[in-house]
This record gives structure tokens, C-alpha cells and sequence, in this order.
């Protein structure tokens, strides 16, 4: 039905109430909060885009699954419900539940990964990056330069560049190598797929050197959408087709289940390393539970296994990228700056093109995300200088290579209309684009500090 409106594929069941703080309140909000968004109260938020993370209305079957949970301490049938299930679909035979995906990347890395290794990815996320660097170890981004090129329109922007993966892997040498990871879609990378045959190319430099390959497997159904859409001689492939061909191409994947599991919280590490896998799960039972629950209830346990099914199903996957690539439309036709092509679950605004007299030093990106909330109660989040800038010893930064305010669009949760007041707003903050001011930072934290750090206006 390519000329109807691609409608969502559910009524509503439960409805929850939306606050609707005066812009008074917002401006004092964000006073108080120190300009970070972070430290909002949700109420003082009127249409949140922070993360899709756990964010999303779940379905009655979900709900039916919860009331199914079975809460045994081991073995539950909850549990098995959940391996059969990612083993189902992921093809990998050693099924690890996490309270969710940060917590399988501690593992991993804590497991595999030593002080001076080197850990190369299409582009870290914030929380992969950071555990990598926790075990003293580099987490390098090998993105194709496109991917770094807010305008280029490229159907894959989150492909690796592979030839940078060979030169690292030569540089380093294979011993300080302990894996290679490829996030799906890029999320700090504007939401990007990778394509099949990218990720074919790096398993075949992964098994020239004897490298393990991980997918950071988050949005790997929506990632599966677009190679449906985007790669040549897979149109005809199911989703469930795709995502087993792309799992069958690694050795193991982190997951966070409050992505494409449809949940509110939960995760995995997945691999077929038996012997991996078991000091994985030594260091599970330390610090996250029994490897049968991993931190999670056994109703979580069955959200996750019914999410990920669904998260999979042709009519939500068709709704789901074009309700985003919807916003994304609107936005550019009034020529304000984004990410091209949209990404699956959200829409990046390019603060560097819209204030260019902001220099990185003072935030673009964060004064952007500000002036959203402000305007009309919108909460993205900023990926720029503020998540990834590097300070130096002498006080300065190295920025971020961009500076994007992601608004991510929750699964399932927000309507059209809500969709079109979101655009509305963004088109009014960038018709005052030129009036916007950059931020100083106050403070930070050692570790993620764009979670906590706090900001006054220049
Ligand atoms: C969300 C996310 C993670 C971390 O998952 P959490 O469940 O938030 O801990 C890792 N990688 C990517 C790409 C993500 O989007």
C-alpha cells in the first residue's frame, strides 16, 4: 500500500498523562539543573526524546509474559523461555542475561580485554567506550568518513572502514587486539546502519588475524530493516532472515534488551566460545546475579523473549523507520540542519551547522539541547564535545569530531501529533539559531561526565 499513510500497528491500551510545565517553569528547570537535561525531573518534561532506551510502551502480550514470570532463583522457565529465544534468533549457543547491555560490555571487556589493548568499533557508544577505557585499554572508531560527513547522503554511514581496521590491526599487532566490535545502527554515529557485506568484509580481516567479532547488537531488527530496504538482493529477505544472517557473521554480541527487546530493562551477552563464556559468567555471579536471571526478574526474563520477536515483526520495523524518517523530513524541509540519511531510531541535529558561532569549546550541541527544552519541553540529548570531547592537561579539549543533538524517538509510544509539535519546535529554535549563547562548564566527573556535568550560560 505504498500510497496510504503508514499507520502505527496497535491502538492504544493504557494511556499515561503528560505534564505541561509553562515556559517559567522550564526556564527555572534548566537554571536549576545546571544546563544539563540530564538532571530534569521527567515531569518538568513535555515530550521526552532523551533515549529510546526502556523507554517504550510494551505490548499485552508482554504484559501477558510478565504475569508468567517464573521467579525461581535457578533454572526458571522464564530463563530458558529467554535463551531459546536469543539463541533462536542470534544463532549464538552461550546465553548470558544482563541487567542490560552496559553490564555485558563490563563482562566482555573486564574478561577479554587488557591495559594498552586496543579495541576498534564502527563507533563506540558512551557506555562501551567507557568499559573499554575502564580496563586501561583504547577504544578506537574506524567509521567510514562518510559517516562522519553530517551531509553525505550514504545508504550505510555506520559501515567500517575497513582498511583503517587492517592498518590498526598492523599497527598495534593482533596481541593487543582482543576483539572487534561493530555497533548496529551506529547509535553514536547518528543511528546509521551497517551493511551485510561490511560486515562480511571485517569477519574476513577478523579471520585473517584470528580476531574475534562482536556486534554491539542493540538495534540489530532495525539495522536489519534497512539492509532490507538499502542492500542490493535482500528486499525479498524477512527481517528474522536478515537479523540470522548478520548474528551468523559473528562470534558474540552484547545487547541491551531496552533497545530492539522492546523492554524496559534487561540485556544479554551472547557467544559460542563455551570456555569464554564461562569465565564471563564467573564474573556475572560476582556482580550480577546466577547465570539463569543475571540481574534480571523472571518476568523481565519473559518481556525481553516476547520483545525480541516482536521487534522483528515487517509492520512495526516499516512504521517504526518511517515515523522517524517522518520528523526527519519535516525538519529538513525548513532547512534546519540534521544528520542525513535519518538514522532507525532518532533524528541528529547538526549544531555545528546551525550555530556555527558557537565554537565546540563552548557546547554547541548542549546550548542546543537547552534551547529545545525551553522552547517547547523537548528533550534530546547532546552527542558532541560535552559526551565525547577529550580534556587535555593543560585545560583545553580535544572536541568531538561532531556535534549533534540526538532526539530519539521512544518504540511505540508517542503519536503523530506528538511527532509534529516536536518538529514545530525544533523548526522555532532554529529560526532563533543566530540569538543562541554557548556554556561554560562548572563541573564533571571523572567517568560520563555528560551525564552529571553542569553548565553555565556565557
Ligand atoms: C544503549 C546502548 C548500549 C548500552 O546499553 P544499556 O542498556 O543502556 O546499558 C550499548 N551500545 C549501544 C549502541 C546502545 O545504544
Amino acid at each position: 500500500m505504498p500510497y496510504r499513510t503508514i499507520i502505527e500497528p496497535f491502538r492504544i491500551h493504557t494511556v499515561e498523562p503528560i505534564d505541561f510545565p509553562d515556559e517559567d517553569r522550564r526556564r527555572a528547570a534548566l537554571e536549576r539543573v545546571g544546563y544539563n537535561v540530564f538532571g530534569l525531573h521527567a515531569d518538568e518534561v513535555i515530550i521526552d526524546l532523551l533515549t529510546d532506551s526502556g523507554t517504550g510502551a510494551m505490548s499485552t502480550r508482554q504484559w501477558a509474559g510478565i504475569m508468567q514470570g517464573d521467579e525461581s532463583y535457578a533454572g526458571s522457565r522464564s530463563f530458558y523461555r529467554f535463551r531459546d529465544t536469543v539463541a533462536e534468533i542470534t544463532g549464538l549457543t552461550e546465553v548470558i542475561p544482563t541487567h542490560q547491555g552496559r553490564a555485558a560490555e563490563r563482562i566482555l571487556f573486564a574478561v577479554t580485554t587488557n591495559a594498552g589493548d586496543v579495541v576498534p568499533n564502527n563507533t563506540h557508544f558512551d557506555t562501551t567506550r567507557a568499559n573499554v577505557e575502564y580496563q586501561g585499554a583504547e577504544a578506537r572508531d574506524l567509521v567510514i568518513p562518510a559517516g562522519l560527513d553530517p551531509a553525505a547522503e550514504h545508504p550505510f554511514k555506520g559501515n567500517m572502514d575497513v582498511d583503517a581496521l587492517e592498518a590498526t590491526i598492523e599497527e598495534v599487532g593482533r596481541d593487543r587486539v582482543p576483539l572487534v566490535m561493530v555497533t548496529v545502527t551506529n547509535n553514536s554515529g547518528g543511528g546509521q546502519p551497517v551493511s551485510m557485506a561490511n560486515l562480511r568484509a571485517v569477519r574476513e580481516v577478523c579471520d585473517r588475524h584470528g580476531i574475534p567479532l562482536f556486534l554491539d547488537a542493540c538495534r540489530f531488527a532495525e539495522n536489519a530493516w534497512f539492509i532490507k530496504l538499502r542492500e542490493p538482493g535482500y528486499a525479498d529477505k524477512t527481517p528474522i532472515e536478515i537479523a540470522r544472517e548478520m548474528f551468523s557473521l559473528v562470534d558474540g554480541c552484547t545487547m541491551s534488551a531496552k533497545k530492539d527487546g522492546m523492554s524496559n530493562i534487561g540485556g544479554f551477552l551472547a557467544m559460542n566460545d563455551p570456555t569464554l563464556a564461562q569465565e564471563c559468567r564467573n564474573l556475572l555471579i560476582l556482580t550480577e546475579g546466577f547465570p539463569t536471571y543475571g540481574g534480571l526478574a523472571g518476568y523481565d526474563l519473559e518481556a525481553v523473549a516476547q520483545g525480541l520477536w516482536e521487534a522483528l515483526e515487517e509492520e512495526y520495523l516499516r512504521y517504526r523507520i518511517r515515523s522517524t524518517e517522518y520528523l526527519a523530513e519535516k525538519v529538513a524541509a525548513a532547512g534546519v540542519p540534521i544528520v542525513k540519511p535519518p538514522g532507525g531510531h532518532a533524528v541528529y541535529l547538526d549544531a555545528k551547522a546551525l550555530l556555527p558561532h558557537i565554537p565546540p569549546s563552548q557546547y554547541p550541541a548542549q546550548a542546543l539541547a537547552c534551547a529545545l527544552y525551553l522552547e517547547g519541553g523537548v528533550r534530546g540529548v547532546e552527542i558532541g564535545s560535552v559526551m565525547f570531547g577529550k580534556p587535555q592537561p593543560d585545560g583545553t579539549e580535544i572536541p568531538a569530531p561532531m556535534e549533534l543533538v540526538r532526539l530519539a524517538v521512544p518504540r511505540r509510544t508517542y503519536t503523530q501529533s506528538h511527532i509534529d509539535y516536536v518538529g514545530e519546535v525544533m523548526i522555532a529554535v532554529a529560526e532563533k539559531a543566530g540569538d543562541l549563547r554557548g556554556l561554560r562548564m562548572v563541573s564533571q566527573p571523572p567517568w560520563l561526565r555528560h551525564f552529571t556535568a553542569t553548565f553555565e550560560p556565557l
